[in-house]
């Protein structure tokens, strides 16, 4: 069996290794010399081999997107031909083997024993602390003290991907300021991961070393132009921002973009100009997040509005239509994940003191890698509830137990025996009660019509997502009795 440190020089060292991820890794290099036509004709064998409902759907939706005129082909070049190919052999293989060819012993050995497949993201923090002090983030005033040791950060992931969790956003804070991140990285080479960034500290010696491990790929924090990433991170930030993107672009790393989206920038940060000024950049791919009235200080008058929330799906729709980037809008993506994805269901977080969160904005937790194993924290009865509950709604575009649902959040809280991690956690289901009850019933207004009018795969689909029918249908005669008593 190869070692942790022999894979390590492995990966560093760029050799091959065996196995049915080395021939994955063939195959995408062998993608690197291939023609948007030659991309285009193995995507109909595949269609052709396509045999179950799932299958068919993706591949139509890939067939569709790899069609001239339309982005995939150009979106698949940009990665093949424009990032080192340590990278694509790495980061890239590790993403599609944790994400669609997961290993079958593991799942039936962990739903055997515990009755719950396994997560295939975790999100981890290892520090809290950050250069920046950004309006709205929970990131504070912390210290070297309050980061996880690097040696529990490198336990936490070696059991994660012992359980086929090959794909691990690293948030913060500014994962950069930790300073053993890379070196726990490199122990790590068959899992990808997505450190979240403000760039301000990505050097050309740093995008070197993520090029060499080739199993990182950094996501730049921007909330628009220079005007409004800087209201929001403070004046050099979009300058520093846009300089790491050309760092990482220059040194072939494959990187993309993360965005805050809150009501003052939703406007800049859909249009078709600042998206190109990304994609012009070298980005890849990014997310979309909305503003959460979570932390210290949640303002709801920070939130996009409902309607604003619509601009943005309507957006992101548009681009994956006409863009060569790949991205996710984490609520209105709903349809496609079938719902929330929090308690492990598809991800979970485990913050800087090592406490296991639903979800990188459920500031709550009843288990700490501290005193268990991720396994015991997973299987943990609060986030076994949390998993029973979903999905939360029968309209997947509307799937957030926060904002969406939070009378159905609050409940859950109050049922299962959990602690606060976070300062200020319990303000966002007391006090910001109201408004997040008259936020939800206008997502509601406004998103009903939506799902019935343009997701009509939508049921489907969350079938297919391991959501039982008769669970939706319960969900929505629920949905719709509660509606007839209001109107009654
Ligand atoms: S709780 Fe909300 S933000 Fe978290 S995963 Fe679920 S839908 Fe997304």
């Amino acid at each position: 069996m190869t070692s942790t440190s022999n894979r390590k020089e492995e990966i560093e060292a760029g050799q091959p290794e065996s196995g049915p991820d080395e021939v994955l890794r063939q195959a995408l290099l062998l993608l690197r010399e291939s023609s948007e036509e030659d991309f285009r004709n193995l995507m109909s064998y595949v269609d052709g081999i396509a045999r179950t409902r799932h299958q068919k759907m993706i591949a139509g939706w890939i067939t569709d997107w790899l069609s001239v005129g339309n982005p995939g082909g150009p979106f698949l070049t940009r990665i093949f031909k424009g990032t080192d190919v340590n990278v694509v052999r790495n980061y890239v293989a590790n993403m599609i083997a944790g994400l669609f060819f997961r290993d079958q012993e593991i799942f039936n050995r962990l739903r055997n024993k515990y009755g719950f497949n396994p997560p295939s993201v975790m999100l981890i923090s290892p520090t809290m602390r950050c250069n920046y002090r950004c309006e709205g983030c929970y990131a504070g005033q912390y210290t070297a003290d309050d980061d996880l040791p690097p040696d529990l950060f490198d336990r936490v992931i070696g059991e994660a991907e012992a359980i086929g969790i090959r794909f691990m956003p690293v948030l913060g804070g500014e994962p950069f300021v930790y300073r053993h991140l890379l070196d726990v990285f490199a122990n790590h080479p068959r899992v990808s991961f997505q450190p979240y960034t403000n760039g301000s500290l990505i050097t050309r010696e740093i995008a070197e070393r993520i090029v060499q491990l080739g199993n990182v790929a950094p996501m730049v924090s921007i909330e628009g132009y220079r005007e409004q990433t800087d209201k929001c991170r403070g004046p050099g930030a979009f300058e520093r921002a846009v300089r790491a993107m050309d760092i990482l672009r220059d040194a072939g790393s494959l990187f993309g973009f993360s965005i805050r989206v809150d009501r003052s920038n939703v406007d800049y940060v859909t249009s078709d100009e600042f998206m190109d000024l990304l994609i012009s950049k070298g980005a890849i791919y990014g997310w979309y997040f909305l503003y959460m009235p979570v932390g210290r200080n949640p303002d709801l008058s920070m939130m996009p509005t409902p309607a604003d929330r619509n601009k943005l799906r309507i957006a992101v729709n548009h681009f994956r239509r006409t863009k060569p980037v790949i991205m996710v809008d984490f609520w209105n993506d709903g349809p496609l994940t079938a719902g929330c994805i929090n308690g492990g269901r598809i991800f979970f977080h485990v913050n800087h003191k090592g406490d296991v969160e639903p979800c990188i904005f459920v500031h709550y937790a009843s288990h700490n890698i501290k005193n268990c194993s991720l396994v015991e924290a997973l299987n943990s009865p609060f986030f076994r509830g949390l998993r029973d509950m979903q999905p939360f709604s029968y309209n997947a575009l509307r799937p957030c137990p926060i904002i969406d649902h939070p009378g159905v959040m609050r409940s859950a809280l109050k049922r299962w025996d959990v602690y606060p991690t976070h300062e200020g956690a319990g303000k966002t289901f007391n006090e910001l009660r109201e408004g997040l009850d008259e936020y939800s019933r206008e997502v509601e207004r406004i998103y009903d019509p939506i799902w019935e009018k343009e997701y009509s795969w939508g049921e489907e689909w969350m079938k297919v997502m391991d959501h039982p029918p008769e669970k939706v249908k319960a969900r929505k005669r629920a949905y719709q009795a509660r509606k007839r008593r209001v109107l009654s």
